[in-house]
């Protein structure tokens, strides 16, 4: 224990150095030439290993600086951090109280908490899941299990069902539709207004479409804060829609839910409390290493109804403890205990800490935006109402749309191999732009300027 203890703070002190470039792996096929990644009969000594994590930190973007603008989430927590090692140390599994008591105390605390932000409320369950992918699919099964409880059983049954999202959503709905057999061709992209926010109308009238064809439509699946320009669906219409035709409501709220802890900027996601169940992960703004996330329920017992079976015999003791036991709400048998890590930071931090970081973030994102508008040749794609800041560089000389894409994207692919900053380009209604997340409390005006000067440069050099 103490030899891993010392390569950790080696690790930490001397591997990961000061200063070093947010990003510097090349690509794939040279990578795997210069390391000796192979397995073999033989064992290998502590030499070879250390060398071994230390290419791996080496080449591994670092996703702890201020200028990782390339995910959904940046910086480093520093509590959850810590309750991730602590986590790996206990070994804790989840499927019963017995093997992880602690962990599931604080699971269900997270859960309530979770809740009452959603606006759940008391009565509101839920279970930690690997992320938002899954807590997605987790929202469609139980809306398979409400329209037809049959299903688990008997199969489809010869009906065809059919789910709703936006053309702006997170792919993980094709996922869902795939895993639970609904089938990906029923699984309709309603159309979007300017903003990329879901238009009732076109969900109505494709619902109605669904309907005079003879299929069932089961799932409704808003999105709050989406995946490229961080987009916030219309809660109330959708749910009168889904009320009228008895269609469950699901939002993904996998990068947008944080947002309900800030009270200057909830209002984009009020209404939340309308609907069914709810995904939010804890590793994108909350910054919790990954995975952490959660599916949240407004109906007692649903979550069991709907993925409970087996088990019975040798694991799930109907004791005392038998209402703790997470594993009948769960598609998982084994599962880490991912809400120590989650539970530390957000004791740490309080429910203040994480509405102090949302206004923050959205206040330098404003400050981005602002400096977006007033340089020559930057324009932005879409909305900013979130953390996401979609736009590109336009010279005057330029206006086709394929010329423009081919600019942008390689203006990323030069400041990457450049070594940063590091951000990702994304497309948005046929036009190709720079997206650039804020969701590291680190970042500075001075970080954003430096940002811009180099896409700026960059953009002209490759245009001249
Ligand atoms: C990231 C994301 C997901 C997927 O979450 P994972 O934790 O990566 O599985 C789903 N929906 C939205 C809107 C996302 O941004």
């Amino acid at each position: 224990m103490q030899e891993n203890l010392e390569i950790l703070s080696r690790a930490i002190n001397e591997w990961m150095p000061e200063g070093r470039p947010v990003v510097q792996a090349p690509p794939a096929a040279e990578l795997e030439q210069m390391l000796d990644l192979k397995l073999s009969d033989e064992g290998s000594g502590r030499g070879t290993l250390e060398a071994a994590i230390q290419s791996y930190l080496h080449f591994n973007p670092d996703v702890s600086q201020a200028e990782f603008y390339k995910l959904l989430y940046s910086g480093q927590n520093k509590y959850a951090l810590l309750g991730d090692w602590i986590t790996s140390l206990s070994n804790a599994t989840m499927h019963t109280y017995q093997v992880g008591p602690v962990a599931t105390l604080m699971e269900l605390e997270l859960i309530r908490q979770w809740n009452k932000l959603v606006g759940f409320g008391d009565k509101g369950e839920g279970v930690m899941v690997a992320g938002g992918s899954q807590a997605n699919l987790i929202g469609m099964m139980l809306a398979r299990h409400h329209a037809c409880p049959e299903y688990k059983t008997k199969g489809a049954q010869g009906k065809t069902l059919v789910a709703y999202v936006s053309d702006q959503a997170h792919y993980s709905g094709q996922k869902a539709a795939n895993v639970l057999g609904i089938g990906t061709d029923n699984l309709i992209a309603v159309a979007t207004d300017d903003a990329g926010r879901m238009r009732p109308d076109a969900l109505a009238a494709e619902i109605e479409k669904s309907k005079a064809q003879g299929h069932t439509p089961f799932f409704i699946g808003l999105t709050a804060g989406t995946t490229v320009t961080g987009a916030y669906d219309p809660v109330a219409a959708c749910s009168e829609i889904a009320k009228t035709h008895g269609i469950w409501l699901h939002i993904d709220g996998a990068w947008g839910g944080p947002i309900l802890f800030s009270e200057q900027h909830r209002h984009l996601l009020a209404d939340s409390h309308l609907a069914d169940s709810f995904a939010w992960d804890a590793h994108k703004l909350m910054n919790v290493p990954i995975t952490a996330a959660v599916i949240l329920v407004k109906h007692p017992g649903a979550l069991k109804a709907c993925c409970s079976g087996g088990g019975g015999d040798y694991l799930f003791h109907a004791d005392e403890n038998a209402d703790y036991n997470l594993g009948e709400r769960s598609i998982q048998c084994g599962r880490r205990a991912d809400a120590l890590k989650v539970w530390l930071s957000w004791k740490a931090a309080g429910n203040n800490g994480f509405a102090e970081k949302i206004d923050f973030l959205q206040s330098i994102k404003a400050d981005c935006v602002a400096q977006i508008e007033e340089r020559d040749g930057l324009e932005m794609l879409a909305p900013a109402n979130y953390l996401n800041v979609l736009f590109r560089y336009k010279p005057d000389n330029i206006d086709d749309e394929q010329a423009l894409r081919k600019l942008n994207i390689e203006i990323c692919k030069t400041m990457m191999r450049s070594g940063g900053p590091y951000v990702d380009y994304a497309q948005y209604k046929g036009r190709t732009g720079i997206r650039l997340i804020l969701a590291n409390t680190e970042v500075t005006h001075d970080h954003l300027e430096r940002l811009l000067d180099k896409v700026q440069r960059i953009g002209m050099e490759l245009s001249e």
